[in-house]
Protein backbone atom coordinates (compact mmCIF):
# COMPACT_ATOMS: atom_id res chain seq x y z
CA UNK A 1 0.00 0.00 0.00
CA UNK A 2 1.58 3.27 -0.67
CA UNK A 3 2.30 5.22 2.43
CA UNK A 4 0.33 8.51 1.94
CA UNK A 5 3.01 11.55 1.95
CA UNK A 6 2.44 13.59 5.75
CA UNK A 7 1.93 17.21 5.15
CA UNK A 8 4.35 19.23 7.52
CA UNK A 9 2.71 21.24 10.66
CA UNK A 10 3.19 24.66 9.18
CA UNK A 11 1.92 23.62 6.39
CA UNK A 12 -1.53 22.55 8.12
CA UNK A 13 -1.22 25.97 10.31
CA UNK A 14 -1.21 28.29 6.84
CA UNK A 15 -3.73 25.82 5.35
CA UNK A 16 -5.60 26.46 8.83
CA UNK A 17 -5.13 29.89 8.47
CA UNK A 18 -6.26 30.35 4.90
CA UNK A 19 -9.41 28.05 6.19
CA UNK A 20 -10.13 30.41 9.13
CA UNK A 21 -9.97 33.72 6.64
CA UNK A 22 -11.62 32.30 3.88
CA UNK A 23 -14.77 30.53 5.41
CA UNK A 24 -15.12 34.04 7.75
CA UNK A 25 -15.08 35.74 4.98
CA UNK A 26 -17.72 34.15 3.61
CA UNK A 27 -19.94 34.03 6.33
CA UNK A 28 -20.08 37.33 6.37
CA UNK A 29 -20.80 38.00 2.84
CA UNK A 30 -23.98 36.25 3.99
CA UNK A 31 -25.43 38.17 5.53
CA UNK A 32 -26.79 36.67 8.31
CA UNK A 33 -28.54 37.88 11.15
CA UNK A 34 -26.58 38.93 14.22
CA UNK A 35 -27.82 36.13 16.40
CA UNK A 36 -26.90 33.15 13.82
CA UNK A 37 -23.68 34.60 13.85
CA UNK A 38 -23.57 34.76 17.57
CA UNK A 39 -24.10 31.33 17.63
CA UNK A 40 -21.43 30.63 15.09
CA UNK A 41 -19.00 32.08 16.55
CA UNK A 42 -19.80 30.69 20.02
CA UNK A 43 -19.93 27.38 18.51
CA UNK A 44 -15.99 27.64 17.03
CA UNK A 45 -15.15 29.58 20.01
CA UNK A 46 -13.67 26.61 22.27
CA UNK A 47 -11.57 24.87 19.75
CA UNK A 48 -9.30 28.24 19.21
CA UNK A 49 -9.74 28.60 23.22
CA UNK A 50 -8.32 25.02 24.08
CA UNK A 51 -5.72 25.40 21.85
CA UNK A 52 -4.13 28.59 24.05
CA UNK A 53 -4.95 26.94 26.96
CA UNK A 54 -2.96 24.22 26.07
CA UNK A 55 -0.35 27.20 25.72
CA UNK A 56 -0.95 28.95 28.63
CA UNK A 57 -0.56 25.60 31.17
CA UNK A 58 2.83 25.16 30.03
CA UNK A 59 4.32 28.90 31.17
CA UNK A 60 4.60 28.56 34.93
CA UNK A 61 6.53 25.11 34.53
CA UNK A 62 8.27 26.49 31.32
CA UNK A 63 9.88 29.68 32.91
CA UNK A 64 10.49 27.96 36.42
CA UNK A 65 12.25 25.14 34.91
CA UNK A 66 13.95 27.09 31.74
CA UNK A 67 15.35 30.00 34.22
CA UNK A 68 16.79 27.80 36.84
CA UNK A 69 18.18 25.97 34.32
CA UNK A 70 19.35 28.41 32.42
CA UNK A 71 21.25 30.75 35.65
CA UNK A 72 22.30 27.32 37.18
CA UNK A 73 24.06 26.79 33.35
CA UNK A 74 25.92 30.29 33.54
CA UNK A 75 26.65 29.55 37.47
CA UNK A 76 28.40 26.73 35.66
CA UNK A 77 30.38 28.98 32.99
CA UNK A 78 31.11 31.22 35.79
CA UNK A 79 32.83 28.33 37.35
CA UNK A 80 34.69 27.57 33.19
CA UNK A 81 36.10 31.10 33.59
CA UNK A 82 36.03 33.89 31.32
CA UNK A 83 34.67 32.14 27.93
CA UNK A 84 31.98 31.70 29.87
CA UNK A 85 31.82 35.59 31.21
CA UNK A 86 32.88 36.68 27.78
CA UNK A 87 29.34 34.50 26.60
CA UNK A 88 27.34 35.97 28.87
CA UNK A 89 28.14 39.65 28.18
CA UNK A 90 28.40 39.62 24.74
CA UNK A 91 24.11 38.10 25.12
CA UNK A 92 23.02 40.57 27.16
CA UNK A 93 24.83 43.78 24.73
CA UNK A 94 23.92 41.63 21.56
CA UNK A 95 19.99 41.03 22.76
CA UNK A 96 19.81 44.52 23.90
CA UNK A 97 20.70 45.43 20.63
CA UNK A 98 18.30 43.41 18.99
CA UNK A 99 15.30 44.54 21.36
CA UNK A 100 16.48 48.24 20.87
CA UNK A 101 16.05 47.66 16.90
CA UNK A 102 12.62 45.67 17.51
CA UNK A 103 11.54 48.40 19.99
CA UNK A 104 12.67 51.15 17.34
CA UNK A 105 10.80 50.39 14.44
CA UNK A 106 7.69 49.37 16.32
CA UNK A 107 7.53 52.64 18.17
CA UNK A 108 8.17 54.15 14.51
CA UNK A 109 5.43 52.48 12.72
CA UNK A 110 2.92 51.98 15.15
CA UNK A 111 1.32 48.70 13.37
CA UNK A 112 -1.11 48.34 16.36
CA UNK A 113 -2.47 52.05 15.87
CA UNK A 114 -3.59 51.23 12.60
CA UNK A 115 -6.60 49.31 13.31
CA UNK A 116 -9.83 50.26 12.78
CA UNK A 117 -12.00 51.39 15.31
CA UNK A 118 -14.69 48.51 15.10
CA UNK A 119 -11.74 46.32 14.92
CA UNK A 120 -10.48 47.74 18.61
CA UNK A 121 -14.12 47.64 20.18
CA UNK A 122 -14.20 44.19 18.62
CA UNK A 123 -10.78 43.33 20.68
CA UNK A 124 -12.23 45.09 23.70
CA UNK A 125 -15.45 43.65 23.96
CA UNK A 126 -13.66 39.78 23.39
CA UNK A 127 -11.48 40.57 26.18
CA UNK A 128 -13.70 42.88 28.06
CA UNK A 129 -13.12 41.36 31.32
CA UNK A 130 -9.60 41.02 30.97
CA UNK A 131 -9.50 44.39 29.41
CA UNK A 132 -10.95 46.04 32.48
CA UNK A 133 -8.79 44.40 34.65
CA UNK A 134 -5.69 45.63 33.01
CA UNK A 135 -7.14 49.48 32.74
CA UNK A 136 -7.57 49.09 36.26
CA UNK A 137 -4.29 47.38 37.09
CA UNK A 138 -2.56 50.36 34.22
CA UNK A 139 -4.23 52.68 36.64
CA UNK A 140 -3.41 51.77 39.62
CA UNK A 141 0.33 51.42 38.08
CA UNK A 142 0.70 54.64 37.44
CA UNK A 143 0.00 55.87 41.35
CA UNK A 144 2.56 53.45 42.17
CA UNK A 145 6.46 54.21 42.85
CA UNK A 146 8.91 53.26 41.76
CA UNK A 147 10.11 51.72 44.82
CA UNK A 148 6.05 49.96 44.87
CA UNK A 149 7.02 48.55 41.65
CA UNK A 150 10.75 47.02 43.12
CA UNK A 151 9.09 45.67 46.11
CA UNK A 152 6.70 44.25 44.34
CA UNK A 153 8.75 41.77 41.82
CA UNK A 154 10.06 40.38 45.07
CA UNK A 155 7.56 37.61 46.30
CA UNK A 156 6.33 37.32 49.31
CA UNK A 157 4.64 34.45 48.52
CA UNK A 158 6.06 32.76 45.28
CA UNK A 159 3.24 30.29 45.47
CA UNK A 160 0.57 32.65 45.81
CA UNK A 161 2.24 34.62 42.42
CA UNK A 162 2.06 31.45 40.66
CA UNK A 163 -1.88 30.79 41.22
CA UNK A 164 -2.83 33.74 40.11
CA UNK A 165 -0.26 34.92 37.60
CA UNK A 166 -3.10 35.12 34.96
CA UNK A 167 -5.63 36.87 37.20
CA UNK A 168 -5.88 40.05 35.75
CA UNK A 169 -7.44 41.24 39.40
CA UNK A 170 -4.15 40.21 40.81
CA UNK A 171 -2.39 43.58 41.93
CA UNK A 172 1.09 41.39 42.98
CA UNK A 173 3.71 40.44 41.26
CA UNK A 174 2.53 37.88 39.53
CA UNK A 175 4.61 36.32 36.50
CA UNK A 176 7.54 38.80 37.18
CA UNK A 177 7.72 37.72 41.14
CA UNK A 178 7.62 34.00 39.81
CA UNK A 179 10.76 34.68 37.09
CA UNK A 180 12.30 36.19 40.42
CA UNK A 181 12.37 33.68 42.37
CA UNK A 182 13.54 31.13 39.40
CA UNK A 183 16.29 33.78 39.25
CA UNK A 184 17.00 33.96 42.77
CA UNK A 185 16.44 29.88 43.11
CA UNK A 186 19.15 28.99 40.26
CA UNK A 187 21.52 31.62 41.23
CA UNK A 188 21.32 29.74 45.02
CA UNK A 189 21.56 26.29 43.09
CA UNK A 190 24.67 27.19 41.31
CA UNK A 191 26.18 28.11 44.17
CA UNK A 192 25.30 24.64 46.27
CA UNK A 193 27.93 22.21 46.51
CA UNK A 194 27.08 20.08 43.33
CA UNK A 195 26.94 16.87 44.56
CA UNK A 196 23.76 18.09 46.99
CA UNK A 197 21.76 19.14 43.73
CA UNK A 198 22.05 16.49 41.55
CA UNK A 199 18.47 15.28 41.95
CA UNK A 200 17.13 18.92 41.61
CA UNK A 201 19.06 19.62 38.38
CA UNK A 202 17.83 15.91 37.36
CA UNK A 203 14.30 17.39 38.46
CA UNK A 204 14.41 20.68 36.64
CA UNK A 205 15.20 18.94 33.52
CA UNK A 206 13.08 15.92 33.31
CA UNK A 207 10.15 18.88 34.03
CA UNK A 208 12.12 20.88 31.16
CA UNK A 209 11.63 18.25 28.56
CA UNK A 210 8.09 17.33 29.44
CA UNK A 211 6.85 20.93 29.19
CA UNK A 212 8.34 20.91 25.59
CA UNK A 213 6.56 17.93 24.87
CA UNK A 214 3.08 19.52 26.13
CA UNK A 215 4.15 22.15 24.22
CA UNK A 216 4.62 19.60 20.90
CA UNK A 217 1.00 18.79 21.72
CA UNK A 218 -0.36 22.25 21.54
CA UNK A 219 1.47 22.43 18.29
CA UNK A 220 -0.46 19.45 16.77
CA UNK A 221 -3.70 21.40 17.64
CA UNK A 222 -2.45 24.32 16.14
CA UNK A 223 -3.72 24.10 12.53
CA UNK A 224 -7.05 23.79 14.36
CA UNK A 225 -7.00 26.59 16.56
CA UNK A 226 -5.53 29.11 14.35
CA UNK A 227 -8.54 28.27 12.00
CA UNK A 228 -11.01 28.94 14.88
CA UNK A 229 -9.45 32.17 15.77
CA UNK A 230 -9.21 33.67 13.14
CA UNK A 231 -12.45 32.54 11.79
CA UNK A 232 -14.15 34.37 14.58
CA UNK A 233 -11.62 37.41 13.92
CA UNK A 234 -12.50 37.71 10.42
CA UNK A 235 -16.56 37.31 11.04
CA UNK A 236 -16.46 39.81 13.61
CA UNK A 237 -14.56 42.42 12.07
CA UNK A 238 -14.13 41.47 8.27
CA UNK A 239 -10.08 41.16 6.45
CA UNK A 240 -9.26 44.68 7.55
CA UNK A 241 -7.02 43.45 10.50
CA UNK A 242 -5.01 41.52 7.77
CA UNK A 243 -3.80 44.12 6.79
CA UNK A 244 -2.48 45.42 10.25
CA UNK A 245 -1.16 41.89 10.57
CA UNK A 246 0.43 41.92 7.38
CA UNK A 247 2.05 45.61 8.45
CA UNK A 248 3.29 44.09 11.86
CA UNK A 249 4.41 40.87 10.21
CA UNK A 250 6.86 43.10 7.48
CA UNK A 251 8.40 44.95 10.61
CA UNK A 252 9.32 41.91 12.80
CA UNK A 253 11.31 41.00 8.94
CA UNK A 254 12.68 44.40 8.56
CA UNK A 255 13.77 44.10 12.35
CA UNK A 256 15.10 40.56 11.72
CA UNK A 257 16.84 41.44 8.81
CA UNK A 258 18.38 44.58 9.96
CA UNK A 259 19.75 42.69 13.17
CA UNK A 260 21.43 39.68 10.57
CA UNK A 261 22.88 42.15 8.25
CA UNK A 262 23.99 44.94 9.99
CA UNK A 263 24.56 43.55 13.70
CA UNK A 264 26.07 40.18 13.16
CA UNK A 265 27.63 41.87 10.06
CA UNK A 266 29.70 44.69 12.56
CA UNK A 267 30.58 42.19 15.30
CA UNK A 268 31.90 39.70 12.31
CA UNK A 269 34.03 42.07 10.41
CA UNK A 270 35.53 44.21 13.21
CA UNK A 271 35.26 41.77 16.65
CA UNK A 272 35.94 38.50 15.18
CA UNK A 273 37.80 39.28 11.98
CA UNK A 274 35.96 37.65 9.21
CA UNK A 275 34.64 38.32 6.50
CA UNK A 276 30.47 38.82 7.00
CA UNK A 277 29.17 37.54 3.52
CA UNK A 278 31.43 34.34 3.12
CA UNK A 279 31.00 33.36 6.85
CA UNK A 280 27.10 33.95 6.03
CA UNK A 281 27.91 31.31 2.88
CA UNK A 282 29.83 28.89 4.44
CA UNK A 283 26.73 28.98 7.44
CA UNK A 284 23.79 28.02 4.69
CA UNK A 285 23.59 24.57 5.82
CA UNK A 286 22.81 25.83 9.39
CA UNK A 287 20.81 28.73 8.08
CA UNK A 288 18.30 26.16 6.07
CA UNK A 289 18.19 24.09 8.59
CA UNK A 290 17.27 26.66 11.03
CA UNK A 291 14.70 27.81 8.91
CA UNK A 292 12.58 24.82 8.32
CA UNK A 293 12.85 23.02 11.40
CA UNK A 294 12.23 26.32 13.93
CA UNK A 295 14.23 25.01 16.49
CA UNK A 296 17.63 26.13 18.11
CA UNK A 297 17.73 22.81 19.65
CA UNK A 298 17.10 20.75 16.46
CA UNK A 299 19.92 22.95 14.82
CA UNK A 300 22.39 22.28 17.59
CA UNK A 301 23.90 19.00 15.45
CA UNK A 302 24.57 21.22 12.34
CA UNK A 303 25.65 24.00 13.90
CA UNK A 304 27.99 22.66 15.78
CA UNK A 305 29.24 20.24 12.62
CA UNK A 306 29.55 23.75 10.30
CA UNK A 307 31.19 25.57 12.92
CA UNK A 308 33.71 22.93 13.66
CA UNK A 309 34.46 21.69 9.61
CA UNK A 310 33.73 24.70 7.57
CA UNK A 311 34.08 27.69 9.81
CA UNK A 312 36.78 26.59 11.35
CA UNK A 313 36.14 27.35 14.83
CA UNK A 314 37.69 25.33 17.22
CA UNK A 315 35.74 21.96 19.04
CA UNK A 316 35.71 23.37 22.38
CA UNK A 317 34.69 26.77 21.34
CA UNK A 318 32.23 25.58 19.25
CA UNK A 319 30.87 22.94 21.92
CA UNK A 320 30.75 24.96 24.29
CA UNK A 321 29.35 28.48 23.42
CA UNK A 322 27.07 26.61 20.48
CA UNK A 323 25.48 24.11 23.39
CA UNK A 324 24.97 26.99 25.75
CA UNK A 325 23.83 29.72 23.43
CA UNK A 326 21.03 27.83 21.96
CA UNK A 327 18.88 28.01 24.37
CA UNK A 328 20.80 31.23 26.31
CA UNK A 329 21.82 33.69 23.28
CA UNK A 330 18.40 34.09 21.15
CA UNK A 331 18.93 37.52 19.75
CA UNK A 332 15.89 37.51 17.12
CA UNK A 333 13.79 36.03 20.02
CA UNK A 334 14.58 38.58 21.37
CA UNK A 335 13.67 41.26 18.53
CA UNK A 336 10.43 39.64 18.28
CA UNK A 337 9.29 39.35 21.34
CA UNK A 338 9.83 42.92 21.88
CA UNK A 339 7.91 44.07 19.04
CA UNK A 340 4.75 41.99 19.18
CA UNK A 341 4.55 42.95 22.85
CA UNK A 342 4.32 46.39 21.84
CA UNK A 343 2.08 45.63 18.97
CA UNK A 344 -0.38 44.30 21.01
CA UNK A 345 -0.51 46.58 23.58
CA UNK A 346 -0.96 49.41 20.71
CA UNK A 347 -3.91 47.48 19.71
CA UNK A 348 -5.46 47.35 23.27
CA UNK A 349 -4.69 50.80 23.49
CA UNK A 350 -2.84 50.21 26.37
CA UNK A 351 -0.84 52.90 26.66
CA UNK A 352 3.15 52.11 28.38
CA UNK A 353 4.93 54.44 30.26
CA UNK A 354 8.52 54.65 30.55
CA UNK A 355 8.90 52.48 33.27
CA UNK A 356 6.40 49.42 31.39
CA UNK A 357 8.61 50.20 28.37
CA UNK A 358 11.85 49.60 30.46
CA UNK A 359 10.41 46.20 31.92
CA UNK A 360 9.13 45.31 28.34
CA UNK A 361 12.93 45.45 27.30
CA UNK A 362 14.51 44.12 30.32
CA UNK A 363 11.86 40.94 30.24
CA UNK A 364 12.83 40.28 26.82
CA UNK A 365 16.37 40.21 27.40
CA UNK A 366 15.83 37.75 29.86
CA UNK A 367 14.09 36.17 27.45
CA UNK A 368 16.58 35.29 25.80
CA UNK A 369 18.00 32.89 28.73
CA UNK A 370 13.88 31.93 29.63
CA UNK A 371 12.71 30.89 26.13
CA UNK A 372 12.97 27.16 24.77
CA UNK A 373 14.98 26.99 21.33
CA UNK A 374 11.79 24.78 20.24
CA UNK A 375 9.24 26.11 17.66
CA UNK A 376 6.47 28.58 19.29
CA UNK A 377 9.39 28.32 22.38
CA UNK A 378 8.41 32.41 22.53
CA UNK A 379 4.27 32.27 22.95
CA UNK A 380 4.13 31.23 26.70
CA UNK A 381 7.14 33.90 27.27
CA UNK A 382 4.97 36.53 25.63
CA UNK A 383 2.32 35.89 27.46
CA UNK A 384 4.30 36.41 30.77
CA UNK A 385 5.80 39.94 29.37
CA UNK A 386 1.96 40.59 28.04
CA UNK A 387 0.54 40.15 31.41
CA UNK A 388 3.17 41.52 33.70
CA UNK A 389 2.61 45.05 31.64
CA UNK A 390 -1.05 45.14 31.53
CA UNK A 391 -2.21 43.43 28.15
CA UNK A 392 -4.76 40.31 28.26
CA UNK A 393 -2.14 37.15 27.52
CA UNK A 394 -5.12 35.87 25.84
CA UNK A 395 -4.22 38.51 22.84
CA UNK A 396 -1.34 36.65 22.00
CA UNK A 397 -4.52 34.51 19.94
CA UNK A 398 -3.97 37.80 17.05
CA UNK A 399 -0.94 36.85 16.04
CA UNK A 400 -0.72 33.48 16.26
CA UNK A 401 -1.72 32.59 12.85
CA UNK A 402 1.48 34.07 11.31
CA UNK A 403 3.76 33.16 13.73
CA UNK A 404 5.56 30.06 11.59
CA UNK A 405 6.75 32.06 9.07
CA UNK A 406 8.38 34.70 11.97
CA UNK A 407 9.25 31.60 14.12
CA UNK A 408 11.41 29.83 10.67
CA UNK A 409 12.94 33.36 10.48
CA UNK A 410 13.64 34.49 14.26
CA UNK A 411 15.42 31.16 14.41
CA UNK A 412 17.62 31.85 11.68
CA UNK A 413 19.16 34.48 13.88
CA UNK A 414 19.20 32.51 16.86
CA UNK A 415 21.64 30.19 15.76
CA UNK A 416 23.80 32.75 13.22
CA UNK A 417 23.72 34.70 16.26
CA UNK A 418 25.25 31.84 18.40
CA UNK A 419 27.59 30.89 15.64
CA UNK A 420 28.73 35.05 15.34
CA UNK A 421 29.51 34.97 18.95
CA UNK A 422 31.66 31.43 19.05
CA UNK A 423 33.57 33.40 16.01
CA UNK A 424 33.98 36.04 18.28
CA UNK A 425 35.27 34.59 21.17
CA UNK A 426 37.43 32.39 19.21
CA UNK A 427 38.99 35.83 17.88
CA UNK A 428 39.43 37.30 21.29
CA UNK A 429 40.88 33.69 22.98
CA UNK A 430 44.30 32.69 22.37
CA UNK A 431 43.89 28.84 21.80
CA UNK A 432 45.88 28.05 24.45
CA UNK A 433 43.99 29.03 27.13
CA UNK A 434 41.04 27.41 27.06
CA UNK A 435 43.11 24.34 27.93
CA UNK A 436 43.85 26.00 31.21
CA UNK A 437 40.26 27.11 32.26
CA UNK A 438 39.00 22.94 31.87
CA UNK A 439 37.25 23.05 28.23
CA UNK A 440 37.83 19.47 27.04
CA UNK A 441 39.66 19.20 23.28
CA UNK A 442 36.89 16.65 22.88
CA UNK A 443 33.33 16.72 22.27
N1 LIG B 1 11.79 28.75 17.72
C1 LIG B 1 12.74 29.57 18.40
C2 LIG B 1 14.06 28.82 18.53
O1 LIG B 1 14.07 27.63 18.58
C3 LIG B 1 12.28 30.00 19.74
C4 LIG B 1 11.12 30.96 19.60
O2 LIG B 1 11.37 32.16 19.50
O3 LIG B 1 9.96 30.54 19.56
O4 LIG B 1 15.10 29.41 18.58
Amino acid sequence: MAKTKKIALHTKILIGMIVGIVAGVIIKQLGLDPETLQTIIAWVEPVGQIFLRMVFMTVIPLVFAALVMGIAEIGDLKRVGRIGVRLLFYSLIVSSVSVFIGITLVNVFEPGHSLSPETRDYLTTEFKDQSDAASQNAEFAKERTVGDIVTNIVPKNPLADMVRAFDANYTGGGLLAVMFFALIFGIAMASVDEEKTVTLKAFFEGLYEVVIKIIGYAMQLAPYGVAALLFNLTVSVGASFLLVLLKYVLIVLAGLAIHQFVTYSIILKFFANRNPAEFFRKSSEIIITAFSTSSSNATLPTAISVSINKLKIPKPIANFVLTIGSTANQNGTALFEGITVLFLAQCFNVELSLMSQVTVVFLCILAGIGTAGVPGGSLPVIVTILVSIGVPGEAIGLIYGVDRILDMSRTVLNVTGDVTAAAYIQNIEDKSEFKSIGLEENP
